[in-house]
């Protein structure tokens, strides 16, 4: 079906040009897996309104099914037989900002995701939603005069209908109402809005999300001299207008947020916006409140937002009226008009991966976009990522900034690592919880002291096991072990989410055997302490409990006030948490790198033992620290045990140059899933022979291929998992790599199996 040449009544978009009708063309990435751009002739009634950002609706295919998609640029073009015209628009004006388009551009390449679903992933649902804005309608015209005055514009019946209601009200009318009185859709009223009968409004529901505009009391200490240089520094670069990257490097408590603060403010008098980054709101609900009091034109974004406050938000950091915007993953897409610094928190932190397509890293977004506007970003850390770290070492525009000390020289927490395997080898296997930690904890909980003890494995038992049959009860879906969760009796899938009620006995009934619960859980330790502890306030904080913000913001106010002594949890409390009568950190089962599938596991090990132990010992009393742990003599353990970062991060590059892994090299990793296996492996191994040509094809000669093979998780959902890895030495081989991939589209999905492209991968179960 060829279309028809845009009509150009204006007469002065679409003009003959020579042989050609030459007329303003959009380029379209559609919203979907797909990933050329499509132009579209932009008809006379748009131009004027439509700008690269905004979403329209196109006609696509030969039978011109309407699919969504963004506009992201427009340019004069020929006019031709099949450039089919733009049929509506979506929003009224561009959510995306260009240089939030631009951003999302180098997204798309980068992180090998298709630019339409890459921009629809930086602006929140309820923002594309306008959630929080009533649109309100006036009439332009009386009807009798139009009539009269227009033969052309007959006005039809429900129109009229349209009209008359907004004549008999004095203010103007809001759109649900104005639809629901008349009877009208929403199309005629649009209809009636190009034609100029009636105007369309946007108001304002409510005031953007509850502000922290109470400034907090201003501390009474001084800088300490690496604070004050550090803060001169990152005055000095912002102020100079150029793009760096300062890694801030300092043991927890060396007082980083405090320099965040200075360096935030200098650039908020010079009229300009922060964004700073924080792994996990609900978790650092502490720090963030107290960072918020500081400043007053905040804007916290979190999950906890409703859709309204989130789009009020966004509307309100869009036009000028924030000038500090705190928050997780997506604020780092916040919508300022002058950003003039971005600070990462914790840039180490898993959780600024983003876990689906694009999967980007917040803290490089965050890199890119300061190099776009050449302002600084700031990363934080007491354990830096070795990407971070080195390169500092490797690139000019990377500097580290260090705070040696904790502030007021507190010295740091003495740390005893007990051996489970050694202690206590006992009938029962490897307990839970050992004679030191119980001893220790009863000394702390005797002072009236308060204890952290961190398991990273929620529910009761991880694993079951029926003596008899030697089977292991696993998740018919995923094949890992159901973990069984006592309050309700029921055994819970932590990958796909599966339940079912807990029995006694093996399942298989001509079994019968009793099952053995062991690996034992959050749950099972709160039991046992509750037991040596009964006169013990003692609560458990993990995804099970914290299912609301709330309840988490409840166990902070509660720990905070001492009416909790103890808290057990995961990884949850391994951050942010500052609490001076905390004097005893408990780590109960240090999982070690041997016991991983993952070159990160040594780091992750450091990271996770010295960001707990950071928790003890932040004010006037000492803190200790013990680590239990299957093998007391990971060499990461020891490194953190010193608290020497230096000596991990020098073995530990040693052992990635050695193995040529991150961040010496660059990975991609490719995952394949099928409901059956043989599928899932064909498809991976015709897709790694492919990309294995394209590196002899491109010379790529720093880059090869790992795999494939089946994944860590080698079963999610019921379905099959292969994988493979791209590693190149150098980001642009990898991008070209991945460019020559999409473009052949080796990389779609094929029949039933999903592909998942996963540049700088994190995780790889
Ligand atoms: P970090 O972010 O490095 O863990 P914080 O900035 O939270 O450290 O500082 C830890 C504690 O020390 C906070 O309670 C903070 O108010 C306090 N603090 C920060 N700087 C100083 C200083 N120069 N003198 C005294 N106390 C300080
Ligand atoms: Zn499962």
């Amino acid at each position: 079906m060829p279309s028809t040449r845009p009509k150009d009544t204006t007469g002065h978009l679409w003009i003959e040009q020579g042989e050609d009708v030459v007329g303003p063309v959009a380029s379209v990435a559609l919203i979907g897996p797909v990933e050329r751009l499509y132009s579209y002739a932009v008809p006379p009634e748009f131009a004027s309104s439509l700008s690269p950002g905004q979403r329209v609706n196109v006609p696509v295919g030969k039978r011109a099914r309407l699919a969504p998609g963004f506009c992201v640029a427009i340019d004069r073009q020929p006019w031709t037989a099949t450039l089919k015209p733009i049929e509506s628009l979506i929003d009224d004006h561009a959510f995306l900002t260009d240089e939030l388009l631009v951003l999302g551009r180098w997204m798309a390449g980068y992180y090998a995701c298709p630019l339409g679903r890459t921009l629809k992933s930086l602006v929140p649902e309820a923002v594309r939603k306008r959630s929080g804005f009533t649109t309100v309608v006036r009439a332009s015209v009386n009807p009798s005069g139009l009539a009269l005055g227009d033969p052309a514009a007959r006005v039809g019946h429900k129109q009229r209908a349209v009209l008359d209601r907004l004549l008999r009200a004095d203010a103007p009318v809001a759109l649900p109402i104005l639809l629901a009185d008349s009877g009208a859709s929403r199309a005629t009223v649009r209809t009636m809005e190009k034609r100029g009968w009636v105007r369309l409004d946007r108001h304002r529901q409510a005031a953007p999300a509850p502000d922290f505009d109470h400034p907090g009391v201003e501390p009474d200490f001084d800088l300490n001299p690496d604070q004050r240089a550090a803060v001169d520094r990152i005055a000095e670069v912002t102020a100079s207008g150029v793009f760096r990257v300062m890694l801030l490097f300092g043991v927890a408590g060396s007082g980083k947020t405090e320099v965040y603060v200075r360096a935030m403010r200098r650039v908020l008098s010079a009229g300009r916006q922060v964004i700073m980054l924080v792994p996990e709101i609900a978790l650092t609900t502490q720090l963030v409140d107290r960072l918020a009091a500081r400043f007053t034109n905040v804007a916290v974004i979190h999950s906890g937002l409703t859709g309204v406050h989130r789009s009020l938000t966004w509307s309100a950091i869009r036009a000028g009226e924030k000038q500090v915007i705190i928050g997780t993953r997506s604020a780092v897409f916040a919508p300022c008009p002058d950003l003039g610094l971005i600070v990462v928190d914790e840039e180490q932190e898993s959780s600024y991966k983003n876990l689906q397509a694009p999967r980007f890293h917040v803290r490089d977004v965050a890199v890119k976009r300061a190099q776009m506007r050449s302002i600084p970003v700031v990363l934080g850390s007491a354990t830096p990522s070795l990407e971070s770290w080195c390169n500092c070492d490797r690139f000019d525009h990377f500097e580290r900034i260090e705070l040696s000390n904790r502030v007021r020289d507190l010295p740091m927490p003495a740390v005893t690592v007990v051996d489970l395997n050694d202690e206590f080898q006992s009938k029962t296997g490897i307990p839970l919880v050992s004679r030191i930690l119980v001893q220790r904890l009863r000394a702390v909980l005797e002072r009236n002291e308060q204890a952290v003890l961190l398991l990273n494995r929620r529910g009761y038992a991880n694993w079951l096991f029926c003596p008899h049959c030697k089977q292991r009860i696993l998740c018919p879906r995923c094949n890992v072990n159901m973990v069984y969760h006592a309050p309700r009796r029921e055994l819970l899938c932590h990958y796909c989410h599966r339940r079912t009620p807990a029995t006694e006995t093996c399942p298989d009934p001509s079994c019968g055997g009793r099952l053995i619960r062991s690996g034992g859980g959050t749950q099972r330790v709160e039991e046992l302490l509750n037991r040596f502890f009964p006169d013990a306030n003692i609560e458990r904080v993990d995804s099970d409990t914290m299912r609301h913000p709330r309840a988490y913001a409840r166990i902070i106010a509660d720990f905070e006030s001492r009416k909790i002594d103890c808290l057990i949890g995961t990884q949850m409390i391994a951050k942010g948490l500052d609490f001076p009568y905390v004097s005893f950190v408990g780590v109960l089962g240090a999982e070690t790198p041997a016991s991983l599938p993952d070159f990160r596991a040594a780091e992750r090990l450091f990271q996770l033992v010295t960001q707990v132990a950071g928790r003890a010992g932040r004010a006037d009393i000492p803190g200790q620290v013990v680590v239990q742990t299957e093998s007391a003599d990971a060499p990461a353990l020891l490194c953190a045990v010193r608290h020497d970062f230096r000596a991990f991060v020098t073995q530990e590059i040693d052992i990635r140059r050695r193995t040529r892994m991150p961040p010496f090299t660059r990975l991609t990793r490719i995952v394949i899933a099928d409901p059956t296996e043989p599928t899932a492996q064909r498809i991976a191994t015709e897709l790694a022979d492919l990309a294995r040509g394209v590196t002899q094809e491109l010379a790529l000669d720093d880059a090869d291929l790992l795999g494939p093979m089946p994944c860590v998780l080698a079963r999610l959902r019921n379905r099959y998992r292969y994988e493979f890895l791209l590693r190149c030495q150098s980001a642009e081989s990898m991008g070209r790599w991945l460019d020559h991939l999409r473009a052949t589209g080796t990389l779609n999905p094929r029949g039933g199996a999903t592909v998942q492209v996963d540049v700088d991968p994190l995780s790889l179960t």
